[in-house]
């Protein structure tokens, strides 16, 4: 199987390349390094079935890289600090770039993953949330950079699907951490283990009650795999149901860490979901997945990483 990771060098696509060279893939990344890094695949660089390209997946590529059976895209800013400072680049990545990779599969008869989102849902009405459920998103607010162009990028997919009869496939992914998660990227888990471990007051927004369920990286890309070889189209949420409030989030993370620092309140952000948990009785069903790894066991799990990292990081 020759297989292409779009955002290979991110967070996700990195954990993802790993564990496709494990499964005796080979592996070719594009990523455009906006919010990817070269670490993050470093140590694949001697691996002869690993090939890493810096290239903008908004220009046309399906003639460039010779074939491949199939795409896992991911490319693309993922977390709200990240969007917010690259809101074109996001727009584009998602609508131009998904067009593109489909494009790509098409060409090569390919089947495509696309690493779509819970937020999709928006600030959701229906709790749990399920794939049927079509969200409340704010089409102009600061989110709508991401939510849009995601949602743009399933309608994309769906659509090739229709008209094209391609083997594209979506999954809606729910908040995922662990190593390799930019200490500075201003996500909830990787700004608190940053701060416990430098000392600092952990930033909670507004009063902490809001939500979120958080999934360790191998027990999802473990979900994406699975839907890679999967005969289902989805969408299928891929996320770990257990659902924390942001202030038993920074409890918990004081506790791993043994960090004395305090809670410092400041203002929520607009359009910040109050609240969010997949259900994921579909991805149990069609690929006979759940998450292994609950919240505090994880962030054990991820503690070294941040202990490496977090003093160099700069915000
Ligand atoms: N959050 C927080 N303090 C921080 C960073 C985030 O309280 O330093 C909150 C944020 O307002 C949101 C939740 O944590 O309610 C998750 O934020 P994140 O940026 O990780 O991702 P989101 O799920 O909002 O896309």
């Amino acid at each position: 199987m020759r297989t292409l990771v779009t955002g290979g060098a991110g967070f996700l696509g990195s954990h993802l390349c790993d564990a496709l060279i494990a499964q005796g893939h080979d592996v070719l990344v594009l990523d455009n390094l906006v919010t990817g890094k070269r670490e993050n695949i470093a140590h694949l660089a001697r691996e002869p079935r690993f090939q890493f390209e810096e290239k903008d997946i908004c220009e046309p590529f399906a003639e460039k890289f010779g074939e491949f059976d199939f795409i896992f895209h991911l490319a693309s800013p993922a977390s709200p600090f990240d969007y917010a400072g690259h809101g074109i680049e996001t727009l584009r990545v998602n609508s131009v770039g998904t067009l593109n990779a489909l494009e790509a599969a098409k060409k090569w008869n390919a089947g495509l993953l696309l690493a779509s989102t819970s937020e999709c849902y928006g600030d959701p009405l229906e709790h749990p949330q399920k794939e049927t459920y079509w969200g409340n998103v704010n089409p102009i607010g600061p989110r709508s950079v991401y939510d849009e162009s995601k949602r743009f990028a399933e309608a994309a997919v769906a659509a090739y699907r229709r008209y094209h009869n391609l083997n594209g496939k979506i999954v809606r992914i729910f908040n995922t951490y662990g190593p390799r998660l930019q200490p500075n990227d201003g996500r909830v888990i990787s700004n608190f283990m940053r701060q416990a471990l430098q000392g600092e007051a952990l930033t909670i927004f507004g009063d902490g009650s809001q939500t979120r369920s958080f999934c360790y990286v191998s027990d999802l890309v473990d979900g994406l795999i699975r839907m890679s070889a999967s005969d289902s189209a989805g969408p299928v949420n891929l996320g770990n149901p257990g659902e924390f409030t942001i202030r038993e989030c920074a409890e918990l993370v004081l506790k791993v860490t043994g960090s004395k620092s305090k809670l410092k309140f400041e203002p929520l952000p607009q359009d910040d979901p109050k609240q969010r948990k997949p259900d994921i009785m579909l991805a149990k069903k069609i690929l006979g997945w759940e998450p292994r790894i609950a919240l505090e066991e994880g962030l054990r799990l991820c503690l070294p990483y941040f202990q490496q990292h977090a003093q160099a990081a700069t915000v």
